[in-house]
């Protein structure tokens, strides 16, 4: 099956394009390079282009089975700061590319989803049909595309996934591809970089949450168990199984300090960390309840936090990383 992949230079849609590719799909990457990088397009079927030039989409989707959307922004506090690009970019531009490929009749659409579509939790772990209640505009996008998926689907018959992600983390177990923000504002990825040397110490938001040790829970999901689960959502669809959401973290969670531990164990270097204020908008607790998703796909992470923290480091020492961070 040909599967276009928007946003698939990016940190998830590259992990899912080589993943399609080696369980046998065909990938095409549709990336506009705004945030995503050259080095993930290497060996990949794939397009530069934006989502807003219709003529090369059109193209693109003449091409393909099925969608897999990567392509938005995903800074919750940037989202809060410049609401606007976010809006133009996760929600009109998202409705376009669903519109288009409602025309070109194609049936299946794999939507990047998230947590924050729920906003602050009233249980942990989080069940699937928790009431969605975002409290940031990148949730508020996010929600509306899951809205307007399934209007769609009821009205025109089009099969989708919303894929909520909570924590992803980790890199390709082969070095060649892994995150890459800029900014860097993720825990792991702060964290390594304070353990390379880069950073001088790891700023720890908030010490005293109701959590076991003071310090947020989250749960961190590896990229290729996310990447899997994708593939599985789209063999899902194709065999007839009913359009759904679904949560995808592991079901257990680690504190800020737990993640520091894990950090110190893989590179054997000590953490300078300074206690700081909280961040805004940081719920204490985030924990999926992905058992919707490990029984309708038959779906299990199978990578842990320490895989996560070690291909996360041997990503960030890697020469692709090194000579795309300058
Ligand atoms: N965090 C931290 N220091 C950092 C980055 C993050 O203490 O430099 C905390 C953050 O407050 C949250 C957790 O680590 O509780 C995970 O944050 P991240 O930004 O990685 O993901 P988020 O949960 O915001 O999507």
């Amino acid at each position: 099956m040909r599967v276009l992949v928007t946003g698939g230079a990016g940190y998830i849609g590259s992990h899912t394009a080589r993943r399609l590719k080696a369980s046998g799909f065909q990938p095409v990457i549709f990336d506009n390079l705004s945030v995503g990088h050259a080095f993930a397009l290497v060996g990949m079927d794939s397009i530069v282009a934006d989502l807003a030039d219709r003529d090369a989409l059109s193209a693109a989707l003449r091409r393909v089975d099925a969608v897999m959307h990567f392509a938005a922004f995903s800074g919750v506090s940037e989202s809060v700061r410049d609401p606007r690009k976010y809006f133009h970019n996760n929600v009109q531009t998202g409705l376009s590319l669903l519109h288009a490929v409602l025309d070109a009749g194609i049936r299946y659409f794999i939507l990047s989803s998230t947590c924050a579509v729920y906003g602050p939790p009233s249980r942990v772990p989080i069940p699937i049909d928790t009431p969605r209640l975002p409290i940031n505009p990148y949730g508020a996008t996010k929600l509306a595309l899951e809205h307007a998926l399934e209007a769609y689907s009821a009205a025109h018959g089009l099969q989708y996934a919303s894929l909520r992600y909570f924590n992803a983390a980790g890199a390709d177990e082969s070095g060649a591809i892994g995150e890459l923000h800029r900014p860097e504002t993720h825990l792991i990825p702060n964290a390594l970089l304070t353990a390379s040397g880069q950073r001088s110490e790891l700023q720890i938001f908030g010490s005293d949450y109701p959590t076991p040790d003071g310090t947020c829970i989250r749960d961190y999901i590896h990229v290729n168990d996310l990447a899997d689960a994708h593939i599985l959502a789209l063999r899902y669809l194709h065999n007839g199984g009913e359009s759904a959401a679904f949560n995808l973290g592991t079901g257990t969670g680690y504190s800020v300090l737990e993640v520091v531990q894990a950090v110190e164990a893989v590179t054997g270097r000590p953490l300078p960390r300074r206690v700081c204020p909280r961040r805004a908008g940081d719920p204490p607790a985030l924990i999926a309840d992905p058992s919707h998703a490990n029984k309708l796909l038959q779906w299990k992470p199978s990578r842990n936090l320490r895989d996560m923290v070690s291909n996360a480091w041997q990503w960030m020492q890697s020469p692709t990383y090194l000579k795309a961070q300058t």
